[in-house]
């Protein structure tokens, strides 16, 4: 099955912002914190809210405390007004766009114009810009409506932000041909007009359509019914759980969009789902072929093999010999780590992949053993290797260990950062770093028992590698991340700037090979390794562009890049024997 994701799915930007507000209050804002109303419309945002402790305040109580944000929909002023005085901290996250019809409504009000709102008489948005115009505010759910309100002197029509922009147009008409002298603004939010037509062309595109987001969601139903207007099979689920993946089976192409209040690890996780569908039919080769290929990535197997991969291209980078050990060592290292970090602190796979959480939860015990095993394995070799390699691999697992506990003392960072992991965008820094040790420096240390220009360059082609790697990753997950309250890289910069960065590291490992390789601090494999970065930004750019989907293939396909490493490296060590 071909999965097509809309470029528009997901958190808008008010509501991101809104999100991101909620989340950020505890730290910067004096507790308890609530949020007056429910925060967006989706059942499973606000449960993990609940969770950390924010609770929702439905009505303005006799007295409060603490801090109350007021939710993207915004709130009629009166409201805003009342909190404070009950003795409310009020932070307004109401979405800039609401803010600016709010603010028309208000100014035509105060000079005696009617407003007329297109909107849902029952949904917050409205009930708060209706509050704006006074008694002269009125709501018109349909053009029916509208042609039985009086015919004002002076009046105002807008439409809620979320509004159909079909049904807003022929109300537009309808108005220049019967009240000319109403000022009629366009007030639908362009992310909700880019979704409606969006949605429109992914149907045209795929069999079937798949609209993920909040019952309760104003604007997801609006996507739902513009898919269903199509005339395309739509299904409105708001999990992964509601999905008929026997009836979409049966189809080749699915798109999937969502609502403005659908994040994206909800989004991910349906894709997934839609990603196995296919495997409940076929039998045989090819659901073992999925299974097998699911295995190996959630065991870690499969990253594994990629630091094997990467070591040897490595040592073959720097002329080194002893593959065998050290690539084993690499192996074992990181299958202990990564496996002991997800049995440790895997909170955010919950959101991001929660069959990995799954899988985690329920074969903890061979899970812990395997990650020991492995550990102690590569200590273990490392020994036979010497003492320099054995305690640098020895103070790296101590690290990697310590990384989910709370060991960091209060004068770092004044109390606020209490483990290794806490520390804003170390995850992505400190594994690249860890991998660019055991697959660069190790060997090297072993072998010539020093570190020259050569090891230097196989580190930095290697760490920048794995840095790209792990900080797509971070991108792919960060809606879950930040709700985990993890700072990986993605977060602390923005996702614009860390593509921009990821690209850019990227591109300069392009040229860093072929330096290296032309200056003599490598061997002729750097002219052949640019294949590896080059196809990483492929695989990146094509997920830019919404052609590569979040999900287990995509996940498979970026770790596969270093084994691909490995594979050039045996095939140019074939070609060149005896001419290095
Ligand atoms: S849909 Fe538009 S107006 Fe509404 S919260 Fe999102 S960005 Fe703001």
């Amino acid at each position: 099955m071909k999965i097509l994701i809309a470029k528009t799915a997901g958190f808008c930007m008010g509501v991101r912002r809104a999100v991101e507000m909620v989340l950020e209050a505890p730290e910067k804002h004096e507790g308890p914190i609530c949020t007056y109303g429910p925060l967006i419309h989706n059942p499973q945002v606000l449960g993990l809210l609940a969770e950390k402790g924010i609770t929702v305040c439905d009505r303005i109580p006799p007295s409060g405390r603490g801090t109350i944000l007021i939710r993207a929909h915004g709130v009629p002023p009166d409201a805003k007004e009342g909190l404070a005085a009950a003795g409310f901290k009020v932070i307004d996250a109401t979405c800039p766009r609401v803010i600016r019809v709010q603010t028309i409504i208000r100014k035509h009000a105060a000079k005696g114009y009617a407003s007329i709102i297109i909107g849902d008489r029952d949904h917050p948005e409205v009930i708060g810009l209706k509050g704006y115009a006074g008694e002269n505010g009125y709501v018109a759910a349909s053009l029916e409506d509208l042609q039985q309100l009086p015919r004002f002197e002076k009046a105002i029509i807008v439409a809620q932000t979320t509004q159909n922009t079909g049904l807003y147009e022929a109300i537009k008409t309808w108005a220049a041909s019967h009240v000319p002298h109403y000022d009629i603004y366009d007030t639908i939010c362009d992310s909700t007009e880019k979704r409606q037509a969006e949605v429109q062309c992914l149907a045209a595109q795929v069999d079937a359509v798949v609209v993920v987001g909040g019952k309760e969601s104003g604007n997801t139903q609006r996507i739902y019914e513009v898919a269903r207007s199509t005339g395309k099979p739509a299904f409105h689920v708001e999990t992964e759980e509601e999905l008929d993946l026997d009836a979409l089976a049966h189809f080749l192409q699915v798109g999937v969009t969502a609502g403005a209040s659908t994040p994206n690890w909800q989004i991910k996780k349906v894709c997934r789902a839609l990603e196995s569908a296919p495997y409940r039919r076929v039998t045989g080769w090819r659901r073992t072929l999925y299974r097998f290929q699911r295995g190996l990535l959630l065991t870690n197997l499969y990253v594994a093999l990629g630091a094997g991969g990467l070591g040897y291209a490595s040592m073959q980078l720097q002329g080194l010999h002893h593959f065998l050990p050290h690539g084993l060592v690499a192996m074992l290292y990181v299958l202990s780590m990564h496996l002991l970090n997800h049995l440790t602190g895997g909170e955010a796979d919950r959101y991001n992949d929660p069959g990995r959480a799954n899988f985690y939860q329920r074969y903890k015990r061979p899970l812990a053993v395997m990650a020991v095993a492995g550990g102690a394995g590569g200590l273990g070799i490392a020994m036979g290797a010497g003492p320099l390699p054995f305690g640098l691999l020895l103070v790296m697992s101590l690290l990697g260990l310590s990384y989910n506990l709370n060991i960091l003392p209060a004068f770092v960072s004044g109390g606020r950062y209490h483990r290794i992991k806490d520390i804003p965008g170390s995850k992505t820094f400190l594994i690249a770093a860890a991998w660019g040790l055991v697959t660069a420096v190790m060997p090297a240390l072993s072998e010539n028992g020093r570190i020259g220009p050569d090891t230097l360059a196989a580190l930095v082609w290697t760490v920048g590698l794995v840095f790209g790697r792990t900080a797509f990753f971070d991108l792919l997950d960060m809606q879950g991340d930040r709700l985990v309250g993890r700072e990986t890289l993605p977060i602390v910069l923005g996702a614009k700037r860390a593509m921009e960065l990821l690209k850019l590291s990227l591109v300069l490992l392009i040229v860093l090979p072929v330096l290296t390789s032309a200056l003599g601090l490598s061997t002729s494999l750097g002219y052949f390794l640019i294949i590896i970065p080059a196809s990483m930004l492929v695989v990146i750019t094509s997920f830019e562009r919404g052609k590569l989907m979040p999900g287990a293939r995509l996940e498979f396909l970026t770790e596969s890049h270093f084994i691909l490493a490995g594979i050039i490296g045996v095939v140019w060590a074939a070609i060149t024997i005896g001419h290095p």
